[in-house]
């Protein structure tokens, strides 16, 4: 007798396994099934025939048969005990893989899949880009290099990584956010994502018993690599991973294991002759497709940048306070995309305009946007760049918080707010005072 199970909210796609050809558990340890019945208590069942119907460790005249519904092939007459025993590994594995993927999808992720972990298929070309200096400013990048290009180093024996994306648009956001990038929206992603991946690392490491380690952005593994070879989406042209359906408005979390899951494989390249995203850069950031300066991408100049941004730079800002979305916006795998359906990434009411955001203190900035990713920006940031956009967009009532910010603390935001009135002057004729005054540090 053999116990069956399968999880509830399975779909075909996620789920290849039917309830009909549920492989048996029988290696997995009594406690992980105690766990997996107590969760899906609906979908246990006794099945006398199971042997029979999967056909993996007795009947000789079942083993022959050809394909059967798992898809593994049967074993060859010679060897056979050995083919056995891999063939019942083979089922395990496809059966923790089927309930780990249904378990991410319970847990209210949109999608996931899996991957094998072995040689890293970019390491080549992410050695270039850090030996380039494309990442410059990001020193974090630099100091995990190793770590970065061989995930066991971070887990010992690690085998499988099972990625999860969840999207984050498009919403009809209130008219306010349109400057801010759509991921930035709403709650930090990292504080909505990180608790319901470490629920999917317990849980695969309570089941299969295996060693597991969750990492979301923070850790040093490269992530978009891991999530392109288990087939979540293909690596774009403007380096973002974009799905058929799905677009590229979704961020990814990795569960690393060692575990032997059954991958997925990844999906083939869907960018073609398209350079739309390569042309609508508004700081070339793109030295080639697939390779970002980084430097000079608006997503690093107004987030992770501190102090003054370049003045080359500041016009090519326009209206951006927080992030860009132009070479994702500009992408036709985008233009049909699923809606995002986790509430805690919409904002919390209309944006403050920028004058209030160039005048807002610490305290309201941390009462404000604390547990959002503008947070990152800090206060100075957000002031800097509030002031920035409102010098490209060259509206003269801007004035009276653009002469009050020269008297900011920080001098990031005064040299923004210098520079911001100088192209006022530029835009109006004269401004009345010296704009240059308190922009030094
Ligand atoms: S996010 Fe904006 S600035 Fe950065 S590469 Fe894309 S289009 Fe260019
Ligand atoms: S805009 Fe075109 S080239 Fe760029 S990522 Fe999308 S499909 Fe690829």
């Amino acid at each position: 007798m053999e116990i069956l199970f399968w999880p509830r909210s399975t779909s075909p796609m996620n789920f290849p396994l039917s309830p009909e050809s549920s492989p048996s558990l029988s290696c997995v340890s009594p406690r992980s099934l105690r766990s997996a019945r107590k969760r899906w208590p609906m979908n246990f069942r006794m099945c006398r025939s199971a042997r029979f119907r999967i056909g993996i460790e007795d009947s000789r005249g079942a083993l022959r048969r050809k394909n059967d519904a798992t898809g593994i092939p049967n074993p060859p007459e010679r060897g056979l005990r050995s083919h056995v025993t891999m063939r019942h590994m083979q089922l395990t594995a496809l059966a923790l893989t089927g309930i780990v993927k249904a378990r991410a999808l319970e847990l209210g992720f949109d999608r996931v899949a899996v991957g094998h972990v072995g040689a890293l298929q970019h390491a080549a070309e992410f050695q270039r880009w850090l030996d380039a200096g494309y990442g410059e400013g990001m020193d974090w990048i630099e100091e995990t290099r190793a770590e970065r290009l061989e995930p066991a180093r971070l887990l010992p024996g690690v085998r499988s990584a099972v990625v999860v994306a969840l999207h984050y648009g498009p919403r009809a956001d209130d008219p306010s956010w349109e400057a801010v990038s759509r991921y930035a929206r709403g709650a930090d992603y990292h504080e909505v994502m990180r608790p319901r991946l470490h629920v999917l690392r317990d849980f695969l490491s309570e089941t299969a018993g295996a060693g597991c380690r969750a990492s979301l952005d923070t850790s040093a593994v490269l992530e978009r690599d891991l999530a392109a070879s288990a087939g979540l989406g293909w690596i774009g042209k403007n380096t973002n991973l974009i799905a058929p359906r799905a677009g590229s408005y979704f961020f990814i979390g990795t569960v690393l294991t060692t575990a032997e899951l059954v991958p997925d494989g990844p999906v083939a390249d869907h960018c073609g002759t398209c350079t739309a995203c390569l042309e609508a850069c508004p700081t070339d950031a793109f030295v080639a497709p697939w390779v970002l300066d980084a430097r000079r991408c608006l997503a690093y100049l107004t987030i992770e940048h501190r102090g003054d941004v370049p003045d080359a730079w500041k016009p090519h800002m326009r209206d951006w306070l927080f992030g860009c979305d132009v070479c994702q916006d500009v992408c036709p795998w985008n233009r049909k995309v699923p809606l995002a359906r986790e509430p805690a990434l919409a904002p919390h009411g209309p944006l403050e305009s920028l004058e209030v955001l160039l005048a807002m203190d610490d305290a309201t900035f941390r009462a404000r946007f604390r547990g959002t990713a503008i947070f990152r920006a800090k206060r100075a940031g957000l002031a800097r760049n509030a002031a920035l956009v409102l010098g490209n967009r060259g509206d003269g009532a801007a004035e009276p918080a653009l002469r009050r910010a020269l008297d900011d603390p920080d001098p990031g935001v005064r040299a923004a707010a210098a520079w911001a009135l100088a192209r006022l002057e530029a835009t109006h004729g004269a401004v009345s005072g010296d704009p240059g005054a308190g922009a030094s540090g």
